[in-house]
């Protein structure tokens, strides 16, 4: 416990020396904006700019979902790691060197033995001619095999256990296990953003059944995980680009010719988890699957979790029915470029797919309804109005009937906006002003408590405030971070005219709330209406020598 605070201590005078507007603005380009940075959210799908750093406070906020915190939350989320990780990367980032400290949880234990097992594979690989023949026969070269530490599993790994002194138990939990699924076989470790081994795939090189065997569940989350993100990480950063593909063949190939800011699904199913972790470095995506039917079927599914998550995603076919790795071992590197150059975007994609399909049709009937959808997907109106224009060009059919198949699918698809919590812009003015002037603050104190909010997250933010927590719990709240990181500056005539309309909201609505009683009172309980006209008599007196003050 007591080395692990010390971790924290360290942290603390880590964050002092770092700028964080430089080390975000590695991930999301930022724009001085008043006295912040402002940006497109690396955590939501963003349009307009919400995100919002300011180096003066250390803080990170977006506008749009709420996220935000110190320099290490931002780690934390972006690379998906904890906190004793967020402060190794921080620290290495700013050469800093890091104290010595324990951590025992296990998950970094199973971290420390994947890391182990591949270093173990790596040697194997080298000493093993017939898993070396079959990369070579593939065209990887020894540069690539160890960028990305491939390696080779022994028949049986019992002996290396021993030597170790790995407990069954513990082996049990790594994503080795069963180790019978991965014994003779050619071995991809799956690394997370940050490098560590998170899983692993066996090849066969024997062509058994299934060709590839990933880890289990239990440790390694697959619809999570990215094969090459760590390796790939950097350059995708350099355009926020990223080659989205198949394989893992794929992935090491586009690597040695160059593309390095290509990665795997592993797969042709993209998840949405994937996505997100994808968007924290890329805007823009090229979907790159394999040709055959799966691979089609898969980029469409993939274009539509790219475009829920605002990507700009382009569409890469490639020719002669080849798959990525094939193609860049045959064509080269600036061959590739010119695909992804030339790659479509969604509409012109999708388009040429409904062409293809309906190509046979007697009626225009099935393509105008598939056009029809892909002008629907389009959100900016200057851009559908411009793709139905060109869907009636083409079929002939009236822009009109077009356009109103299209509103009638919109209107279903409205959400109910009443549903969405009301805020109180009063309160909520109040408690920025209060944030903003602790000295204006102090004075009208004793004035108020916390009932004078009647939304419950104001309240509990101005309890907060008035109990004297320290300045980084209070940054834990998203309402508190957007207050301080707002420009305004708020001057003292400003603060007591908010006070004031303040205060005068409540005791109004007190009076509200009392006449409301007597109204719907028993009149035969006179003790409750007593006590109820006295109450009103009070507030009224409030109220009154409220305004009177206001005109002193
Ligand atoms: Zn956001």
């Amino acid at each position: 416990m007591e080395k692990v605070r010390d971790l924290y201590e360290f942290a603390e005078e880590l964050r002092e020396k770092v700028d964080i507007v430089e080390y975000i603005s590695q991930y999301v380009k930022l724009k001085k904006r008043g006295k912040n940075y402002m940006g497109l959210c690396p955590f939501h799908p963003d349009k307009n700019p919400s995100f919002s750093v300011s180096r003066e406070k250390g803080l990170f906020h977006c506008f749009g979902c709420g996220v935000g915190g110190n320099i290490y939350h931002f780690i934390m989320k972006i690379e998906g790691v904890d906190f004793v990780k967020a402060v190794e990367i921080l620290a290495k980032w700013a050469g800093v060197e890091i104290p010595k400290y324990k951590v025992s949880k296990e998950k970094g234990e199973i971290f420390n033995l994947h890391e182990i097992f591949t270093s173990y594979f790596e040697k194997l690989l080298h000493e093993n001619k017939e898993a070396m023949n079959y990369l070579k026969k593939r065209g990887l070269k020894e540069e690539v095999i160890s960028k990305f530490r491939l390696g080779y599993a022994p028949e049986d790994i019992s002996f290396f256990l021993k030597e170790k002194k790995i407990k069954p138990e513990i082996f049990k939990k790594t994503g080795l296990y069963p180790f019978s699924h991965f014994r003779g076989r050619l071995i991809f470790p799956i690394f997370d953003t940050v490098g560590r081994v998170i899983g692993f795939s066996g090849r066969t090189l024997k062509d058994e059944e299934p060709k590839y065997i990933n880890s289990g569940e239990s440790v390694f989350k697959k619809r999570e995980a990215l094969y090459g993100i760590f390796q790939a990480k950097d350059s995708i950063l350099k355009n926020r680009e990223v080659v989205l593909v198949e394989g893992y063949m794929d992935v090491i190939m586009l690597h040695q010719n160059g593309i390095e800011n290509s990665v795997s699904s592993m797969g042709t199913s993209f998840t949405i988890d994937q996505g997100r972790i994808l968007k924290r470095f890329a805007d823009r995506i090229y979907i790159c699957f394999d040709p055959d039917t799966g691979g089609i079927a898969g980029t469409k599914r993939a274009l539509d979790i790219a475009e829920t998550l605002n990507f700009d995603v382009r569409i890469v076919k490639i020719p002669e029915n080849l798959d990525p790795d094939e193609y860049v071992l045959k064509n080269g590197k600036e061959s590739f470029f010119e695909l992804l150059k030339d790659a479509p975007d969604v509409v012109t994609f999708l388009w040429s797919e409904a062409e293809k399909l309906h190509k046979n049709d007697e009626s225009a009937v099935p393509l105008v309804k598939d056009l029809i959808e892909i002008a629907k997907r389009i959100r900016d109106e200057a851009k559908r109005f411009e793709v139905i224009r060109k869907i009636a060009e083409r079929t002939k059919f009236p822009e009109d009937i077009i356009l109103n198949e299209i509103k009638r699918g919109k209107k279903k698809k409205k959400r109910d906006e009443s549903i969405l919590e009301q805020k109180d812009l009063l309160e909520r003015e109040f408690l920025s002003a209060i944030v903003k002037n602790e000295r204006f603050f102090s004075i009208i104190k004793d004035e108020i408590d916390e009932n004078y909010f009647f939304t419950e997250r104001y309240r509990n933010l101005y309890r907060k405030i008035t109990s004297n927590l320290t300045k980084d719990v209070l940054e834990e709240d998203s309402i508190y971070r957007e207050m301080i990181l707002e420009d305004n500056e708020i001057s003292e005539e400003v603060f007591f005219d908010i006070f004031r309309r303040f205060k005068l909201r409540y005791l109004m609505r007190v009076k509200e709330k009392i006449i409301k009683e007597i109204d719907e009172i028993d009149k035969e309980d006179e003790e409750r209406f007593n006590y109820l006209k006295l109450k009103l008599f009070e507030i009224e007196k409030d109220i009154k020598s409220f305004l009177h003050k206001k005109e002193v």
